[in-house]
């Protein structure tokens, strides 16, 4: 087996008795996480799953994502992590595109998994799963399993709606894990904080599979609290933490922040969403070596780095390229840029996706010809090729990490029907970076309060996506085709 799934075997070869997981105040080792995860592969089997079926898990931080994720490996099989935010119909919709033979989920989600069993031959709540395990021996199941497989199913959604699974490769999983090796120099006495949602990319790639790789100790948190993460930081001495600028932000903020004892601290990732540059002076006066990553699920998903070395000088870049990664920008017509001149930033390496889960001509689009994924992210490059990120030119907004994409909004707006028409934009919000604002025309003698509108679209889809205001509007702003001009929605419409 050349994938992840073979992972806690070798560590469990290599360092058995060492922690690998603390949960909820329980620790298990790298020995217990193989025997583990060999269980779960025998449960799985038992179940008819096997090399290219997808498996779901839905809930929150928890051990079992890792076994999942690690036993699909095994098998050959895809791991298939589900956004706990999303509402019922987003979910099915995930796990019937994915075909997923089974969903392991938390009983915390058991209202909404009551709407999801329909779409799943196998279902299995973690108040079983202890009991599941236990009727199977640890026996080592070693199936050949190729690099170029899939190794994770990572649904995000697009410009056209629908989310979309995007293909990562057991290749791909592991070059990320080398690249941030060596961009943050991880080592064998980590103590990690994963605080941020393994079910997102980051949080599962840039922090819990790397300290792992390496058979550091990674603390997994069911729930994010500011007060708690500070006391978390002190009780375990953690060493390294990924975030989103909110999770920081809110952290700085905690009444513990000033007397907190962060001298353990060796490095802080933040990343996903635009870092505000008054942020990372915040935490590098408190010595913590705060570093900005720049990246997507697409590229599995690190792509650029700003590092500890770095100077201060550079603080708001994105930084450079991780090492096994190359990165350009091109102009509109995909040629390069002038020095100084922003262009699209476009990813290569063995990190980025093998396309899209389904989805031929969605994956034509991301990728160039030659092979260069499209990011629909605009940057510039100064003399030393260090990245700041300016701009988007793909309709996405970012609220507290989360991404939101209009059209996916839009889309659920419309179905009201005293809307003629309608627009979701994003507006700069001091929490969660920005939030949407919903701009909406009425059809003749139609009414609607916004309060209306906002409880239509409550169970419809994720919470995070439904705009935080509305503004009734005479009409919107369109080209001559037709399409809304967004960017003079935006200025009409700022608060
Ligand atoms: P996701 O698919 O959730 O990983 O979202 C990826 C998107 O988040 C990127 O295409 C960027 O638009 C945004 N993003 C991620 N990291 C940064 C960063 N350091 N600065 C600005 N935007 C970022
Ligand atoms: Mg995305
Ligand atoms: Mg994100």
């Amino acid at each position: 087996n050349q994938g992840v799934g073979s992972w806690a075997a070798r560590r469990a070869r290599m360092s058995p008795e060492r922690v690998a997981v603390v949960h909820d105040g329980r620790e298990y080792t790298y020995r217990e996480v193989a025997e583990r995860t060999a269980r779960l592969a025998h449960v799985l089997a038992a179940r008819g799953i096997g090399r290219g079926d997808r498996v779901a898990y839905l809930g929150p931080n928890h051990p079992t994502l890792l076994e999942m994720l690690l036993a699909t490996g095994v098998l050959g099989a895809a791991f298939v992590p589900l956004n706990t935010r999303l509402a019922a119909p987003e979910l099915a919709y995930i796990l019937r595109d994915s075909g997923a033979a089974a969903l392991i989920w938390s009983p915390r989600l058991a209202g909404v998994v009551e709407e999801l069993k329909a779409t799943v031959p196998y279902e299995l709540s973690l108040d079983g799963y202890e009991a599941a395990l236990s009727t199977v021996e640890p026996e080592p199941l070693d199936l050949p399993v190729a690099p170029d497989e899939t190794c994770m199913l990572m649904y995000t959604s697009g410009t056209t709606g629908r989310p979309k699974g995007v293909m990562l490769t057991h290749a791909n999983v592991t070059w990320n894990t080398v690249n941030l090796l060596v961009d943050v120099d991880i080592t064998s006495t980590e103590v990690t904080l994963v605080s941020a949602p393994m079910f997102h990319v980051a949080a599962l790639n840039q922090t819990v599979l790397p300290t792992f790789c390496k058979g550091g100790t990674a603390i997994l948190v069911s729930a994010f609290d500011p007060d708690a993460t500070l006391e978390l930081i002190e009780r375990h001495r953690v060493t390294f933490l990924f975030g989103v600028p909110a999770m920081f932000q809110a952290i700085a903020r905690s009444p513990r922040w000033a007397e907190a004892d962060l001298s353990s601290v060796r490095s802080a990732i933040c990343g996903g969403a635009p870092v505000p540059e008054p942020l990372i002076a915040t935490y590098r006066q408190r010595g913590v070596t705060f570093m900005q990553g720049y990246g997507l699920t697409e590229s599995a998903p690190g792509a650029t780095f700003l590092r500890a070395g770095d100077s201060p000088a550079k603080a708001g870049s994105a930084g450079t390229p991780s090492f096994f990664t190359d990165v350009r920008l091109a102009a509109p017509d995909g040629g390069p840029v002038a020095p100084h001149e922003p262009g699209e930033v476009q990813i290569q390496g063995p990190n980025v996706m093998a396309g899209y889960w389904g989805q031929p001509a969605e994956t034509a689009a991301a990728l160039t010809g030659d092979g260069w994924l499209r990011t629909g992210d605009v940057a510039v490059a100064d003399d030393e090729g260090y990245l700041y990120i300016r701009d988007r030119i793909k309709d996405l907004i970012i609220s507290g990490g989360e991404n939101i994409y209009p059209a996916e909004v839009e889309d659920v707006i419309y179905q009201h029907p005293a809307v003629a028409e309608c627009a979701v934009i994003g507006v700069p919000d001091e929490r969660w970076g920005e939030v949407g604002r919903a701009v909406v025309v009425l059809r003749a003698g139609a009414r609607l309060d916004p309060a209306q509108l906002l409880a239509f679209l409550d169970g419809k889809i994720a919470r995070y996506k439904i705009p935080k205001s509305v503004v009734l509007a005479e009409g919107l702003p369109r080209t001559a085709s037709g399409k809304v001009l967004k960017q003079e929605l935006r200025a009409r419409h700022q608060p």
